[in-house]
């Protein structure tokens, strides 16, 4: 039996998520399955005072390594999902070169100081105008950006 597992994992790494990463583990465990991969949150510079997705990537690093260690029933698979902005390029590709990640997400969450969750995308904007500005960021995203494994 071929069993799909999640690819888009978060644990306490991440700004917006308290689960304890040894409790997906055991919870993975307890459910037969093979793998487990996080992908925990970097966004640089995101236009929020009340949330941070700074990843402290040397603990989040180590962590992993841990776990890899106490559980070996299981592989554990470490990758990361990337907050993009255009003017984010080098410092994204940096991080992204100095650790042996095993999957790349990268995601659109904010630009030009606007959190997208926040419905600010449409402030002073029809719906189109809105959503094509989005699609345009997406675009620019793909032509400029390669260094992940899926948008
Ligand atoms: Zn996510």
């Amino acid at each position: 039996m071929n069993i799909i597992t999640d690819h888009h994992v978060h644990s306490e790494f991440s700004g917006d998520c308290n689960t304890p990463i040894d409790d997906v583990v055991k919870r993975a465990i307890e459910l037969g399955l093979k793998e487990v991969m996080f992908t925990d949150h970097q966004d640089f510079d995101y236009p929020s005072d009340e949330i941070c997705f700074e990843i402290n990537i040397e603990e989040y690093v180590e962590k992993i390594k841990k776990l890899r260690e106490k559980y070996k029933e299981i592989d554990i698979l470490m990758g990361i999902e990337i907050g993009y902005q255009p003017d984010l390029n080098d410092k994204i590709n940096n991080l992204l070169n100095s650790h042996p990640f095993d999957f790349v997400i990268c995601s659109i969450h904010a630009w030009n100081d606007i959190e997208l969750d926040t419905g600010d995308l449409f402030k002073g904007k029809t719906q189109e105008e809105g959503y094509r500005e989005y699609f345009e960021n997406l675009k620019y995203c793909v032509e400029h950006f390669d260094n992940c494994d899926v948008y």
